[in-house]
């Protein structure tokens, strides 16, 4: 097992596959312009099955594609197919927005992908247009429709306040009605929430109570460790979960760590800089070593040194800050 300075092992590796979006969420990509990833730099699916697989000699298990929009990048069923037929991977997901999804989901789990997470964040169409600049509201809900994976479906939504934090109850009986489990994520300060302020967050004790308040008395669960979401049950038995990434963050168990499209790895969601994957991968170097003291040398608790600024936290980055750098982009780095 691969420890970082923290005894914390490298088991989960999210592949941002694109830094492409077809949405513009307010918490991500609020700005009107955004450069991009030449498409030289981006890697191959083979290329991106190698580093997967020098993650995958050192420990990881759980890989999880992301983006930008996953499944904007052509034929992601193609990688999909290479990742599944890995034996270390004993869980292989997909987040995505769900756009995409219904026209794709035979094929993603054809080629073998374990489960997904759609990200939605309101059921009104309209507040969904607000909220993404893009009229794609039904799209998103036929992709849940078709999303029937072995190990599930999972709904992530961004609660905001004033945006829609009255949806907590709706979007719960949603998810219901799909067999998912919700997730409700807190409003993070991370590069690419350039409008994001303290005010806007609505945090795990207030979802509890507002929850409460309509369901009755909810149950925390013990649940594995490493996971970021925290779990609950409602007095009928259904579960959902908290991502409190903002309010109560979770590093000190983080076993996570991320490549962008370009092979530039982060062994924190608010790492400053990447190690660059892509060169040594182009020499046919092995990455193994570097992989091995990158994460020996990990210190990371971006989350936690976030909140220990207490009323000073305001936004990560400016937009002029993430135009000079757009590895600090989360849509860029993988949310
Ligand atoms: N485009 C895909 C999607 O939206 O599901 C995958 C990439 S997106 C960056 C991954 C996740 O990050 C989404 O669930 C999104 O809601 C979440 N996210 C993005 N910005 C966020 C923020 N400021 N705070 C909390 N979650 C955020
Ligand atoms: Fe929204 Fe995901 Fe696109 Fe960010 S990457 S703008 S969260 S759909
Ligand atoms: Fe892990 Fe960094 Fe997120 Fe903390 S902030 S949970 S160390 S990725």
């Amino acid at each position: 097992m691969t420890l970082d300075a923290l005894r914390r092992p490298l088991s989960s590796l999210r592949v941002s596959v694109t830094d492409r979006c077809n949405l513009r969420c307010a918490y991500c990509m609020p700005e009107e312009d955004y450069g991009w990833l030449p498409s030289r730099e981006i890697l191959s699916f083979e290329e991106l099955d190698a580093v997967v697989g020098a993650f995958c000699a050192l420990g990881v298990d759980r890989v999880r594609l992301t983006g930008g929009e996953p499944l904007v990048r052509k034929q992601l069923s193609t990688l999909v197919k290479l990742l599944a037929a890995r034996p270390q991977i004993t869980d292989l997901a997909l987040t995505t927005n769900g756009v995409l999804l219904a026209e794709q989901a035979q094929a993603l789990r054809e080629a073998g992908l374990h489960r997904i997470t759609v990200s939605l964040d309101t059921l009104d169409p309209k507040r969904f247009a607000a909220l993404t600049r893009r009229d794609q509201h039904a799209q998103v809900l036929e992709g849940i429709a078709a999303a029937r994976f072995p190990k599930g479906l999972k709904i992530d939504t961004v609660v905001m306040r004033g945006v829609n934090d009255d949806e907590l109850v709706p979007l719960l009986e949603l998810a219901a009605s799909h067999s998912a489990e919700l997730r409700f994520i807190e409003y993070m300060d991370v590069g690419g929430a350039t409008r994001w302020s303290r005010d806007q967050v609505v945090s795990r004790a207030e979802l509890l109570q507002k929850l409460g308040s309509h369901y009755g008395k909810i149950d925390s669960l013990v649940t594995e460790s490493r996971a970021p979401a925290e779990r609950f049950r409602l007095p009928d038995g259904r579960t959902f979960g908290i991502i409190a990434s903002t309010t109560a963050p979770f590093c000190r168990s983080c076993d996570r760590s991320r490549v962008t499209a370009d092979g530039k790895w982060f062994t924190c969601l608010y790492a400053e800089q990447g190690i660059d994957l892509k060169g040594p991968l182009r020499r046919a170097e092995p990455l193994g070593p570097l992989l091995t003291s990158g994460w020996s040398a990990r210190a990371d608790r971006g989350a936690e040194v976030r909140l220990a600024l207490h009323r000073q936290r305001a936004a990560l980055k400016t937009a002029g800050q993430l135009r000079a750098d757009p590895h600090l982009e989360m849509h860029t780095r993988g949310g």
